[in-house]
């Protein structure tokens, strides 16, 4: 059907992503919710269904770090729809347990942001206690670069061609103000991501085995890794790198990462500052930019951090 539009959206059952997936189809887009576990997708479907979009919503059950469920998904969407406008890779994963008085996430994350906005070094003392507060092991970064980057990688690289038969291609990667170069700390991995004309796909992934590495190596500190909640961190800088790349080779589309906000959802403990809605409704509004708009980009609105600058 020419006159529809169809978006597919991955961690679509619950917190962002379902949000995205509500407002999309509350705008008459044909929104195909993906979710790793059938039974937790299904369950979101039938909420939008009931809340009046049965028209516009579809399931499709899709791990991001699972290939046959992600040629599976290429392939259901090829017999089904022949095509696809929109991909919103919003799935992700912090990759460190919470353990103790979670709230200091509230500060961690103002801090951080202070840091980005006013280039400031964020407080040692709260660095310490986020590091006892943030328990990170090597198993969980790995889950973590391999959900946050490789998971989008190999979700856009199999449904890149689906996406070619639209005539506003459009990609909208779900990245973090944490993922913010200023907050990277390690030398090498700033040269290379920062270096956006020479950017390469091979140097982004260079960047994050490196980093891996280092961690199976034990040289996390000694190689000046971000000191608490490094993979999260690492997986979104990546995946702004590769977002650049993406949007260089395919310049027919509009592709961008953006930050949402610091949204209460699971991911936060229910921290936030803004509402999974509010949150949703940005991804939505960089979803439906249009052609000719400018791609490429890592968009973050520093209003949403309370930041004076
Ligand atoms: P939630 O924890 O509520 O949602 C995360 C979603 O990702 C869930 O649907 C989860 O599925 C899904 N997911 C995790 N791993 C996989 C996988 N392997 N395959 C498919 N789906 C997967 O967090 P948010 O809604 O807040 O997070 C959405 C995105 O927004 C993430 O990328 C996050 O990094 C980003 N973000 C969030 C911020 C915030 O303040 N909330 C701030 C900045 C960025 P399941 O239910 O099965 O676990």
């Amino acid at each position: 059907d020419a006159g529809c539009r169809y978006a597919l959206v991955t961690g679509g059952n619950k917190g962002i992503g379902l949000e995205i997936c509500k407002q999309l189809a509350s705008k008459g887009i044909t929104v195909i919710l993906t979710s790793r576990e059938e039974k937790r997708g299904l369950e979101a479907l039938q909420a939008l269904k009931d809340s009046g979009l049965s028209h516009h919503v579809d399931f499709l059950q899709l791990d991001v770090v699972d290939s046959a469920s992600i040629a599976a998904a290429a392939q259901f969407l090829t017999t089904r729809y022949g095509r696809l406008d929109i991909l919103v890779n919003n799935a992700g994963i912090l990759g460190a347990e919470l353990e103790g008085d979670v709230s200091i996430l509230q500060e961690l994350v103002q801090a951080n942001a202070a840091t980005v906005f006013a280039n400031s070094e964020v407080e040692t003392p709260l660095q310490l206690k986020a590091k006892g507060t943030m328990i990170q092991t090597y198993e969980a970064a790995q889950k973590c670069i391999h959900t946050n980057y490789y998971g989008v990688k190999r979700v856009t690289e199999a449904l890149i061609p689906l996406l070619r038969l639209s005539d506003s291609p459009t990609i909208v990667n779900v990245s973090s103000i944490l993922g913010h170069l200023r907050l990277l700390r390690n030398e090498r991995a700033n040269a290379v991501l920062s270096n956006e004309a020479g950017l390469t796909e091979e140097a982004v992934d260079g960047v994050v085995r490196e980093f891996l590495k280092d961690f199976k190596e034990g040289r996390l500190e000694e190689s000046k890794w971000p000191s608490h909640g490094a993979a999260y961190k690492v997986s979104k800088a990546a995946l702004n790198g590769y977002t650049k790349v993406l949007a260089k080779k395919h310049a027919d589309f509009v592709i961008n990462s953006l930050c949402p906000g610091f949204a209460r959802t699971d991911i936060t403990s229910n921290l936030g500052a803004i509402s999974a809605e509010e949150a949703g409704g940005r991804v939505v509004k960089v979803a439906l930019l249009p052609r000719g708009e400018p791609t490429g980009g890592y968009l973050i609105d520093k209003d949403l951090y309370g930041i004076a600058t």
